[in-house]
């Protein structure tokens, strides 16, 4: 049986929003203009080496109700939680995070010549899993294997198989089992992966050109773009070659109620998350994974 080519149905142009302390990031789910891509709340694009686009972080903040995943492209960002991790992730290196019931956490970019450059998705997690046990863990860029496929592309598997299940990501227990792939394309090559039937998938190209889908729609960094129901995603590459980020997850399916860094499922529980933070009962005492 032929494989159909999933088509884009849509390329979102990201938009530029302040955020933290005064961070300056690019937006492109998580917005008037598109609020979701379930289960993807949010996808925000750091980039700059002006130490004042950054340098003001995001102090500690609590989170309810979502899973996080980061990648650092370029810099360094420091980082602190109410689990008790320190440290600092760089170039390469990939932190992920279920808040569950309650973290508060710090995400501090450090001023670099390099400047800073990453991206941030937070996925929802299921109902039953809204108020699990919050986890940490982070990933040195050392342990992500870069491949090179038969089209020319470079790929690191992140999360979930690729390569018809030859490669797997090293970040796993993530809840809507979700799978991201690192792409690069030098000038001239071609990409192509199944991603589950009925998964909600996007690429988000952060350099360079790239041509997606069974029409070659190009996308022009920065942009996010979302395809529409199939067995692969197709990409080449533009004149100047380009990278992106391919990410596909089951969707959940529940309602959604945010409100800022808070995502649960109706508004009752929105309120019992801000009275949780007013009486001192939003961190749990509870024995700790790690
Ligand atoms: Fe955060």
């Amino acid at each position: 049986m032929s494989q159909s080519s999933r088509p884009v149905v849509q390329v979102v142009t990201p938009e530029p929003v302040v955020e933290g302390a005064g961070v300056h990031l690019r937006r492109s789910i998580g917005t008037r203009g598109l609020d979701h891509l379930d289960p993807f709340l949010l996808l925000d694009h750091f980039e700059s080496v002006n130490p004042a686009d950054y340098e003001a972080g995001f102090p500690y903040h609590p989170h309810r109700g979502i899973e996080t995943v980061t990648i650092v492209r370029q810099g360094e960002v420091r980082h602190g939680d109410s689990l008790g991790h320190r440290g600092t992730i760089g170039a390469g290196d990939i932190q992920w995070m279920t808040s569950g019931s309650g973290i508060l956490h710090e995400e501090m970019p450090q001023v670099r010549a390099e400047g800073i450059a990453g991206l941030q998705l937070w996925l929802n997690l299921p109902a039953r899993e809204k108020m699990s046990r919050p986890k940490y863990r982070d990933l040195g860029g050392a342990q992500l294997t870069e491949t090179g496929t038969d089209g020319g592309a470079t790929i690191r598997v992140i999360a979930g198989e690729a390569g018809d299940g030859r490669l797997v990501g090293p970040v796993e227990g993530l809840a809507v089992a979700p799978k991201f792939v690192d792409v690069r394309l030098p000038p001239g090559t071609t990409f192509r992966e199944t991603v589950p039937r009925g998964h909600t998938t996007f690429a988000y190209v952060d350099q360079g050109v790239v041509r997606f889908g069974p029409e070659q729609t190009p996308a022009h960094a920065p942009a996010l773009v979302v395809f529409g129901d199939g067995d692969v995603v197709e990409a080449s590459a533009g004149p100047g070659g380009g990278r992106f980020l391919l990410a596909a997850a089951r969707p959940l399916h529940e309602p959604i109620a945010r409100y800022g860094p808070f995502v649960m499922n109706t508004r009752a529980e929105i309120e019992q998350t801000l009275a949780d933070l007013r009486t001192g009962n939003f961190i749990r005492r509870e024995p700790r994974d790690e």
